[in-house]
């Protein structure tokens, strides 16, 4: 079957992209100094920015490319804060503390990044839709249930669980067993997102830098040195919001923080009443595989949006968009033969504890590792980095007491264990899961 329609976009360009603002003018060398110098300009660099800037800083950030076109303008655009890890994980890996802090925070994560978008006025198409994340198992739904009953004993969630009955009025499939569904959970533009952030630093005089990498960033007495082929900057501050997409001398980030891919694709416009029957609910939807799918309609709702982990390694968008399809047409199988019209990837910046962290290494404050959900966490960890650097007690976070640690033999670069990690999830886990899903189905 022919995959792409004959208008698709060319393989690799995100949907997102096809409705985003024209970029600024913005320079491709830095001014010679700053009160603070930020390197990367996605959602976390720039709310530092503005964060800073509020303080009456003066402000440069500095990308290594066009700004946005790392993860920040590829995302799934899924817009919730609640931690990613079960608090008894979050217990074990970080601390009692640490687990009950990041669960105490999540509301108020999700209140900064809203209030960003109605302060700034951002038209990024926000909505409140909720969230159902799917379970592919009848255990895996019995683990929801347990799941919600801990996590309710230690925070006030607005979060429940729906059984298999009541699913058909969220999505029309019958493979799943049951979802946890967070009604207060919401959607958004990403590239709209980032449009609007950009805006918003620029017109508090931030300077942002665009296709200009940072080399290096030293420590010079009380001052930083942050070290481009087209100039140095010397700066009070410094804080690193690299992400998944640290290039440059940055050993230790790079060791802490590896690229994860994951793909995207998007179907062509498809009739108004084939998409009330596959997502009436009209949530963004994410299941409990391991190597889980996540999918929402397009915010015109005239298309479906479909990512997952085609593929743990990077391949190619276009060989992701086939494995795509067809996860997609096995969850609704009247999508057989609908063509798409873009597939594209972006690096999700991973940490080896699943969680990011904000803090300092030789003096330069970082916030990263958002391991796949940072559309609401980034600009929060990215004003507490902010807060943080200039030695304003508002930076205080329990995102400082997880940990970023660092595996032997990894150095940074292609993480070549997800190779292995690949296969284990592609022939041992999927297979494990699916035969699962095929003894409860009877
Ligand atoms: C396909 C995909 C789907 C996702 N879906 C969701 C979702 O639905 N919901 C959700 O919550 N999260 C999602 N995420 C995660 C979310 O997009 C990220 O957590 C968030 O965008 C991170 O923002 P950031 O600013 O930290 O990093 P990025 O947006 O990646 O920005 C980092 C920037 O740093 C720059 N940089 C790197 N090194 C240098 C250097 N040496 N000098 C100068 N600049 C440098 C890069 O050029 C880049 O622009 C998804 C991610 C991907 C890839």
């Amino acid at each position: 079957m022919k995959l792409f329609a004959d208008d698709a976009a060319e393989p690799g360009r995100p949907y997102w992209w096809d409705d985003g603002a024209p970029l600024p003018d913005l320079p491709s060398s830095p001014p010679a100094t700053a009160d603070v110098v930020i390197v990367g300009a996605g959602f976390t660099g720039l709310s530092a920015a503005i964060a800073c800037a509020d303080e009456g800083a003066r402000v440069v950030v500095i990308d290594a490319g066009v700004p946005g076109e790392g993860a920040s303008t590829r995302n799934g655009g899924m817009f919730g804060a609640h931690p990613r890890l079960p608090f008894e994980t979050m217990v074990k890996r970080f601390g009692e503390t640490a687990a009950r802090g990041v669960y105490e925070e999540a509301q108020a994560a999700f209140d900064h990044a809203r209030g960003l978008i109605e302060r700034e006025q951002i038209a990024c198409d926000f909505k409140v839709t909720g969230r159902i994340q799917l379970a592919w198992t009848r255990a895996q739904f019995e683990a929801q249930k347990q799941l919600v009953a801990n996590i309710k004993a230690v925070a006030d969630f607005d979060m429940v669980t729906i059984g298999r009955d009541e699913l058909a009025r969220e999505i029309g499939t019958k493979r799943y067993f049951g979802a946890i569904l967070f009604p207060g959970h919401a959607a958004l533009h990403p590239r709209k997102f980032h449009d609007g952030l950009m805006d918003a630093a620029l017109r508090r005089g931030v300077t942002v830098v665009r296709e200009c990498p940072v080399e290096a960033v030293t420590r010079e007495g009380n001052a930083f040195l942050a070290r481009t082929a087209s100039g140095e900057i010397r700066a009070g501050k410094a804080i690193m919001a690299t992400n998944g997409y640290t290039v440059g001398r940055f050993g230790w980030f790079r060791r802490r923080v590896f690229p994860l891919p994951s793909y995207i694709i998007a179907t062509q416009p498809l009739p108004r009443d084939l998409l009330q029957e596959l997502a009436p609910g009209k949530r963004m939807m994410v299941e409990t595989r391991a190597r889980h799918s996540y999918f929402r309609l397009s915010p015109d709702e005239t298309r479906i949006l479909f990512g997952g982990r085609a593929s743990i390694r990077q391949i190619a968008p276009a060989a992701a968009a086939s494995r795509l399809h067809e996860t997609m047409r096995d969850i609704w199988p009247a999508l057989d033969g609908v063509k798409l019209t873009h597939c594209w990837s972006g690096n999700t910046g991973y940490s080896f504890g699943h969680m990011p962290q904000v803090g300092e290494r030789d003096g330069v404050v970082y916030a990263m590792g958002f391991s796949g959900s940072g559309v609401a966490v980034a600009p929060y960890l990215g004003m507490k980095a902010g807060y943080r650097a200039l030695g304003d007690p508002c930076g205080e976070t329990a995102y400082a007491h997880t940990t970023l640690g660092a595996r032997p033999y990894y150095f940074g670069g292609r993480p070549f264990f997800l190779d292995i990690a690949d296969h284990w999830y592609r022939w041992v886990v999927d297979a494990r899961e699916n035969a699962a899903a095929r003894r409860d189905a009877g």
